[in-house]
Parts: C-alpha cells; sequence; structure tokens
C-alpha cells in the first residue's frame, strides 16, 4: 500500500500495483460533507474541464458512466481495492452517513409531525418506498430493515453494517419451477450481506456479462457436468470471477471440477456461510454455522429469482431413510453421515407457507410425513382462515406405499392433499429385489392406490423400464398391473445407470452398462444405454411412450406394436400434459 500526497496536508492510500499509473496526475483533497475524498481536474475537450474522482478512477471508471463507487470503511482517502465496491444507487444511499439535521438517530427513519409516529423508507430504483412508521424509532429501523429485504423472509436480523459486498449468480439448468438448494443458498448469500440472483443455463451467459458477479455457483446434476463447463470456460474468457461447483455431481464426483476454482460437497448452507466470510470478512451478524441437527435454524428460501409462481415448492425433511439401489440418497448419507433424515418442526413449515401464501404447494421431500405422529400435527395446523372461512392450501407430496395406511389417507384428505406421487418401479418380483423394493408386496401398493382413491387424493404411480435384466414380458407386466390398479396418472422412464448408485456401480462392475460417464444422459426417457438387444431397447423405448395411454384407456400393446415407426412421441407428451393438469389442478 503506498500514499499519494494530496492539497490540505492530507493523502489518499492506494494498492502498490496502483501507485504509479495514479501517481502520475496531479490530486487535491475536497470534502463533501464530513468526508475527505481526492480527486483531479480532466479536459474532456478543447475547453471543457471536469473531475474525476481518486477511487472511481482506481476501479476503471469514466466521467458519465453511472457507475457508484463505495468505500467500504467510510474513509474517502482509503482507495486500496480492498475498499472499494462497485454498488447500485440504492445501496449507496442506504450506506450513507446519517445527515446533520438527523433527528432519529437512524438513516432513513423521520419524525411525521401530523401522525406523530417515526416513519421509516428506504430508495429503491429510484424511488423512495415507504417500510411502515413507529412510535418508536428502533421499531421503525426494524421495519426499514425488513422493508429492504422484504423478499427474504427472517431477515430482521440482518445488520447492515457490511452493506452489500459481492454479486453471485447462481445458475441452474431450468426455471420451471422452483429449484430449493440453490434458493437456500441464495438466502445464506444474502444474510450475509451480499446480492445474490440465480438464472437458469439458457440465460447464463448473458445476465451474467451485464450483472459481472465476483462469484458464479453452478448446479450440477449428473449428466450436465459438459453444459455448465463450457458456459464456465465461455465466461472466463471475458469476466474475472470465481467459480463453484456444487450438488450431486460434484460431490459424488470431485475429480471431474478440475476446472473450477472451488467444489461444494454435500449441503451447501454452511459451505457457502464460511466461504464467503473467509472471502470478505463477517458482517456483523452474518449467518453463524447452521446447526444440522436443528433443521428449522437454516434460513427460509428466497424465492426472489422465482416471481409469479403458482406452484410453489418446500421441503418439510432432509434425507431419506430407505435404501433404493438405484437412488443416490443412501450412499449420500454414508458419505455426509451428519446429513442423513433430518425433520423440521410442524410450526417452522407452516410458518413459512402462511408467509409465502402460494395457490399451490409442492412438497419435495423424498417420503413426505415419514413420521405419524408429525403427519397428525401437521394436518392438525395446515388450515387458514379468511373471514371465517376455514381452508388450506392444495398441496402434493411423496410417498411410500407401504406409508399408506387409513388413517394417513384421512390425515392427507383433512389437511388438503390434492395428490400424491408413489413409485411401483417394477412389477416383477427380481427385478424388485433388484432395486430394494421387494419390502413393499404388489398387494401392499394396490392397496395405498386404493386408499388415496377412497380420500379422492390423485395418485401418479412411477415405473421404470428396461432395468438391468428386464425382458419386454417384464415390462408389460408393470403396465398390466398399473392398467389394473388404475392410478391417475402412470409415469415411466427408462432405467439409467447413474455412476455412485449401487445398482449403477453393480451395472458396470459386470458389463451390463459398458459405456463410460459421458454416455449419462440428464433425461429417463432416451434409449436404454445398457448391454441389451437393439430389438428390445426399441420396444422398451416405444413402450415408454405409450405407456400412460395405455393405463389411460386401459389397453394392452401387442409386442409387435412396438416399433418406432407407429409410435410417434407426442403421445407421452400430451399424456404428461393431462397428467400435470390432475395432479396440479390445472395450474401448470
Ligand atoms: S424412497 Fe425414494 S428417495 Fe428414498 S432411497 Fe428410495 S428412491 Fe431414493
Amino acid at each position: 500500500m503506498k500514499k499519494i500526497p494530496l492539497s490540505q496536508g492530507k493523502f489518499a492510500l492506494v494498492n502498490d500495483e496502483d501507485y504509479e499509473r495514479i501517481n502520475k496526475h496531479k490530486w487535491y483533497a475536497y470534502k463533501s460533507g464530513n468526508t475527505y475524498y481526492a480527486r483531479r481536474n480532466i479536459w474532456t475537450g478543447k475547453k471543457k474541464q471536469t473531475v474525476i474522482q481518486m477511487h472511481r478512477d482506481v476501479m476503471g471508471c469514466v466521467p458519465r458512466d453511472n457507475k457508484i463507487v463505495d468505500h467500504k470503511d467510510f474513509n474517502g482517502l482509503n482507495n486500496t481495492k480492498e475498499n472499494l465496491q462497485i454498488v447500485s444507487v440504492s445501496i449507496n444511499v442506504h450506506r450513507r452517513h446519517k445527515q446533520k439535521n438527523n433527528t432519529s438517530g437512524y438513516v432513513g427513519i423521520y419524525w411525521r409531525p401530523k401522525k406523530k409516529l417515526w416513519a421509516a423508507s428506504v430508495r429503491m430504483n429510484g424511488r423512495n418506498v415507504s417500510c411502515g412508521s413507529s412510535k418508536d424509532p428502533i421499531i421503525a429501523a426494524k421495519k426499514k430493515r425488513c422493508g429492504y429485504f422484504k423478499n427474504i423472509p427472517r431477515k430482521c436480523d440482518i445488520e447492515l453494517s457490511g452493506g452489500f459486498q459481492m454479486r453471485i449468480l447462481l445458475i441452474v439448468k431450468s426455471m420451471m419451477m422452483e429449484t430449493l438448494g440453490p434458493m437456500y443458498l441464495s438466502s445464506v448469500i444474502k444474510k450475509n450481506g451480499h446480492e445474490a440472483k440465480i438464472v437458469d443455463l439458457s440465460s447464463a451467459y448473458d445476465y451474467a456479462i451485464k450483472w459481472e458477479p465476483e462469484i458464479i455457483g453452478y448446479s450440477i446434476l449428473t449428466g450436465d457436468r459438459e453444459k455448465f463447463k463450457n458456459l464456465n470456460d465461455r465466461l472466463k474468457k471475458v469476466l474475472k470471477f470465481k467459480s463453484v461447483v456444487g450438488n450431486c455431481d460434484p460431490s459424488f464426483f470431485p475429480e471431474g471440477y478440475d476446472w473450477a476454482d472451488e467444489i461444494c460437497k454435500g449441503e451447501g448452507e454452511n459451505w457457502i456461510n464460511d466461504f464467503l466470510i473467509k472471502e470478505r470478512g463477517m458482517v456483523e451478524t452474518a449467518n453463524q454455522m447452521i446447526d444440522r441437527s436443528h433443521i428449522n435454524s437454516i434460513p427460509w428460501p428466497d424465492r426472489t429469482s422465482f416471481p409469479n409462481m403458482k406452484v410453489r415448492d418446500f421441503i418439510t425433511s432432509r434425507g431419506c431413510p430407505y435404501k433404493c439401489s438405484y437412488c443416490y440418497n443412501h450412499r449420500w448419507a454414508e458419505l455426509f453421515p451428519d446429513q442423513k433424515l433430518r425433520v423440521r418442526s410442524v410450526d417452522d413449515v407452516v410458518a413459512e407457507i402462511k408467509h409465502v401464501n402460494p395457490q399451490y404447494a409442492y412438497f419435495q421431500d423424498s417420503c413426505f410425513g415419514v413420521r405419524m405422529d408429525w403427519m397428525r400435527e401437521f394436518a392438525e395446523k395446515y388450515e387458514w382462515e379468511f373471514e371465517g372461512i376455514k381452508y388450506s392450501v392444495p398441496y402434493q407430496c411423496n410417498f411410500r406405499p407401504e406409508m399408506i395406511n387409513p388413517e394417513r389417507g384421512e390425515l392427507l384428505r383433512k389437511s388438503g392433499c390434492v395428490a400424491v406421487r408413489m413409485a411401483l418401479e417394477s412389477a416383477t418380483n427380481r427385478l424388485r429385489s433388484l432395486i430394494g423394493r421387494n419390502t413393499v408386496t404388489l398387494r401392499k401398493v394396490r392397496e395405498a392406490v386404493d386408499i388415496l382413491k377412497e380420500n379422492r387424493v390423485q395418485v401418479m404411480l412411477q415405473n421404470i423400464l428396461s432395468l438391468p435384466g428386464s425382458t419386454i414380458e417384464d415390462d408389460l407386466f408393470t403396465l398390466e398391473t398399473n392398467i389394473k390398479y388404475k392410478p391417475d396418472y402412470a409415469w415411466a422412464s427408462i432405467y439409467v445407470p447413474y455412476p455412485g448408485t449401487d445398482l449403477g456401480d453393480y451395472c458396470k462392475k459386470n458389463g451390463i452398462y459398458k459405456g463410460n460417464y459421458e454416455n449419462i444422459t440428464d433425461c429417463f426417457f432416451d434409449q436404454s444405454i445398457l448391454e441389451f438387444s437393439e430389438e428390445y431397447k426399441e420396444q422398451s423405448y416405444c413402450l415408454q411412450k405409450i405407456f400412460a395411454l395405455c393405463v389411460e384407456v386401459g389397453v394392452m400393446p401387442e409386442i409387435s406394436d412396438l416399433t418406432i415407426k407407429n409410435l410417434p412421441n407426442f403421445i407421452h407428451k400430451a399424456m404428461r400434459k393431462v397428467g400435470d393438469k390432475r395432479l396440479y389442478l390445472g395450474l401448470l
């Protein structure tokens, strides 16, 4: 760090690398309010003179570029890069010192003599936005903080001493539905005083160029790695930022991410919290370590990147107590032992839903309401009242068939559940053993479907075709079983041997899958990539396309019908629309 002498006996501080460039000009000190700054005159035309401030020059700004450079320590002469940040107008106004005539003791809190109240307001996008008022200036100041961060629940405890420090862009594959993982991270990021935004892959490049984030986080599932890597390569050519990767794929296969600057393994809230503190220090009351054994301590997800969604996603628990061999869940629990099944309190869940006030709620839990006592309490408390009329927000959730009993069916109906997703997967016992579903009999699955229908809950049955060792007869038997059970929507996918799962590793070890990682796609509807005969691959591919329609009309196809030419893809897509309409009450 070096000193640059100014007029009035003052001097400014700059980094060593900026010294030569800045010091070749003549700078002088000037006072604005209580703060001294350094500036110099520049000629922009023949007789036109203007000024540029040293802190703007250090940050590469030019006259009239509308960028605002803020001093983090409020010392206008400390022009070292660590102390400077480019901020929006509203943040700069928000971070300004109290004015001389301030009577409340708080910025943005002023006395309204007519109402005899302290009023709070923030300046956003060029407008003063009222945040409420109070007889007590401290309460008004708290309201102001809530108003400023009104999109993030439970944010009253944010101290603004650090202001927004970094822009962090989180990139997900698609934003058709809310993506809870990055939304939870966004909340922690904002709680640390930084800015966060979630965008999808298709708009990420343009958004990043415009927003110039200091950190870019990628949420990557198996099969998507290359897409994110390509985007990162493109962005690295034009922007300076730190890249962070997270979610299942980097957690299981970190060795494939030498192109990323940081890898977040497992659940990300604590990791991102520590990372931000390491990068920029801790904002006075920034989020401390989240206690995973107390899942309620995790802040609610930030939904600001997903405005106007009719269906809102929630999660009441993390982890899964079951061990299906095709699923990564129990391997995750082995890798991260503190991330086994944890359930939020009913009060916390209901408070969040009341705060969000959605038209429709989708509970993303692997298995909803695992504990019966939780389910009873939930059914009791999941209720709203408006002008004397009681109602509950319609919702959808996932269950295992063995969990559905008459009492659960009744509790689901009572609490407003409109649809349940359940997995049959395969009707053949041999295959059910292979995937770890043999603990549930077909009879139990049928009972579960019947109980739900009696309680007027729509049922989606999920099935997997082309499991290792399958024949077309096995797949047709699964279809026949679905036709008998009559779910409201029968969903069928083609098995993908995801590496890191028991069954994926079994396929690789036994030569059932001979491809490599690059052949694994993110789509469950493509032809099987296992070592099956071409004839069977085509048959099961066709069966997947017409599966839902066959269940809908109750007709079994002949094996000879299962050819690609005769069975186009639009049937599958049309039936998905029908299924979604039933499950989501026509909201999607
Ligand atoms: S019940 Fe669902 S989430 Fe749990 S292990 Fe099986 S497939 Fe995975």
